[in-house]
């Protein structure tokens, strides 16, 4: 199914059910509906609303969801292979997503993690099918024969569909990262991704219209996914593009604005306010020591901003970088908490990395 390529954790919340090498294999709450809405469309489209039709409808949903993790699970596992660190599986109702902790740039690794999982899925497919012929059950409708034989035969289409739906050319969905891996030898990682993510978001509005014409709410939420996924990756692509040999030191913000863990929280709002800055390293002996966000500030009530101190609302843990490192490798984290401290080999703050110090950079180098 669609597989995320962003950074850390997926960020949704669910319980952890396994875990495969080390994956944990984590279901998100709203399966909590999904499975039971999809054992009633089963049960009413094949086997009928008694009870015994319940139950085979509740076996199929069960089995989908085993076939959606084995699909995940060669991902993950061919990506393992490969060198590539998966932080999780999530499995939602609309398919599931290995989680990379550093997705493949290089077309060979991408082209072979995104295909095994279709292939995988068309695998499973074709061996129910297969029993399915082989006790005399041809390609029917699964209404029309009893309900072990529809069991099968349905198991069947469903993994064939999961299959070759993912392989369509819909970026980041699998069929899409195979055709931006073959584009790439050619035409290089960011046009490739260009090209991709365009008739990826082509693709979304096909579903989507499709889906309203149709009335699939499931696929409307994965033409939304399509969307915006291709936007999201397109965009850090180029992104990670354009800060290639770029050092964190070429972009650093120099004797940025501080704030010291003793200053009250209505002071270090108006350092932010005075330099437009909406974080702020908390700095102690000219070591960073926290990180101080807009966001926290706004959380305290008014009364208390002079009250409490940046020290102690400034509980989260600061990054800290070296001013020779990689601008790329600090730019999932500014871009998620907004600062990253640069330091130098005793610790000692030496400038700040923000979003707009990135964004500039971008900018400049893809104008
Ligand atoms: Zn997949």
């Amino acid at each position: 199914m669609p597989r995320d390529a962003r950074r850390g954790g997926s960020g949704l919340t669910g319980a952890t059910v396994a875990r495969v090498q080390g994956i944990p294999i984590r279901v998100h709450w709203t399966l909590a509906i999904g499975l039971p809405f999809f054992a009633w469309i089963m049960a009413s489209a094949y086997f009928g609303l008694d009870a015994q039709g319940w139950a085979w409808g509740a076996g199929l949903a069960v089995l989908l969801f085993v076939s959606v993790v084995a699909h995940e699970l060669a991902h993950s596992l061919v990506a393992l292979r490969l060198g590539t660190h998966i932080s999780e599986i999530i499995l939602l109702p609309i398919g599931g997503a290995s989680i990379m902790t550093d997705p493949p740039r290089d077309a060979r690794r991408e082209f072979l993690i995104a295909v095994v999982g279709p292939i995988t899925s068309l695998l499973l497919g074709a061996a129910f099918l297969a029993v399915s012929f082989s006790s005399g059950v041809g390609l029917v409708n699964p209404r029309s024969i009893a309900n072990f034989p529809a069991f099968v035969l349905t198991a069947g289409y469903l993994n064939v569909t999961l299959g070759v739906f993912n392989l369509l050319p819909a970026f980041p969905m699998d069929g899409g990262r195979v055709l931006r891996a073959a584009l790439s030898k050619r035409l290089g990682l960011v046009r490739a991704t260009r090209v991709a993510a365009g008739i990826g978001r082509g693709m979304a509005l096909l579903m989507g219209a499709t889906a309203l014409l149709v009335g699939n709410l499931f696929l409307i939420l994965i033409a939304v996914f399509v969307w915006a996924g291709a936007q999201t990756e397109e965009r850090s692509v180029v992104m990670s593009a354009s800060l290639d040999g770029v050092h964190l030191e070429d972009l650093m913000a120099r004797e940025p604005a501080t704030v010291a863990p003793t200053a009250s929280v209505q002071e270090a709002l108006d350092i932010m306010l005075a330099s437009k800055h909406l974080a702020l390293p908390v700095v102690e002996g000219g070591h960073p020591v926290g990180l101080l966000r807009a966001a926290d500030v706004a959380a305290i009530p008014a009364n208390d901003r002079w009250l409490r101190t940046a020290g102690d609302v400034a509980l989260r843990p600061i990054a800290t970088k070296r001013p020779e490192e990689d601008a790329a490798s600090a730019m999932a984290e500014v871009l998620r908490t907004g600062l990253v401290a640069i330091v130098d080999g005793a610790g000692r703050l030496l400038g700040v990395v923000t979003p707009t110090d990135i964004l500039r950079v971008v900018q400049l180098k893809t104008t």
